[in-house]
């Protein structure tokens, strides 16, 4: 996508910082294949099983990323299937993955999900616990924190993902300076079909994107 080289480009970037997630919910096998071909490198999932059927009919045809709400119970699954889960909120959560990666011989690449208007309907941590959850996860061994990600409130402007975006990025420096191991703090995944250009100004390295590219989910 030319927009993403471009917005990098306005904002002083270099356009191979910032990586496009193709966002696949709900797209079939067919499509998919077709958007590899035409490049995609990452597909972005938001369910497990879902992304299950499809990993297991398409293979390693890129990478694949969790981008949706993981419940504990899945991360068995999860951290099978994926190269990078974007959402873990939570110490039971992150202790799982850790777990069930052991197990594996893998060490999870993670990123913890920030909610940062606070929304009830809205996974993710509050700004305020997002540094102690990172503390408590650089002990763990077969997990491993890349970064933060976060969903702005919906709204139809654009610009008003800003402040949300520009809060994720001085959370991430904050994090950073405590220079935990496992953790570092080199991906913010932030930045939807409405927004992505915004969020690449502000710092995004990871900007998943769907409906811009396969149109509406109907
Ligand atoms: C669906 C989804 C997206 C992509 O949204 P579009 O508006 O279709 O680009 C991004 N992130 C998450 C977490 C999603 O669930």
């Amino acid at each position: 996508m030319d927009r993403i080289a471009f917005a990098a480009k306005r904002a002083g970037r270099d356009p191979s910082s910032v990586r496009l997630v193709v966002v696949t919910k709900t797209v079939d096998a067919a499509r998919i294949r077709e958007a590899v071909a035409a490049g995609a490198a990452i597909l972005g999932e938001n369910r497990v099983q879902e992304a299950k059927e499809k990993i297991e009919a398409l293979g390693k045809i890129a990478g694949w990323h969790l981008i949706g709400h993981l419940q504990t119970n899945k991360a068995k699954y999860a951290v099978k299937l994926f190269d990078l889960i974007h959402s873990v909120d939570n110490l039971e959560l992150a202790q799982e993955i850790d777990h069930q990666a052991a197990k594996i011989g893998k060490v999870q690449n993670v990123l913890i999900e920030v909610n940062i208007a606070g929304e009830a309907s809205k996974a993710g941590m509050a700004v305020k616990e997002a540094p102690g959850l990172a503390a408590a996860v650089a002990r763990l061994k077969n997990i491993s924190i890349r970064g933060l990600m976060t969903m702005p409130p919906y709204s139809e402007n654009p610009e008003e993902s800003r402040p949300y975006f520009s809060v994720l990025r001085e959370l991430a420096e904050t994090i950073a300076k405590d220079s935990l191991p496992n953790v570092s703090m080199q991906e913010l995944s932030m930045g939807m079909s409405g927004d992505f250009e915004v969020a690449i100004e502000e710092g995004a390295t990871l900007v998943r994107v769907g409906t811009a590219i396969f149109g509406n989910r109907g």
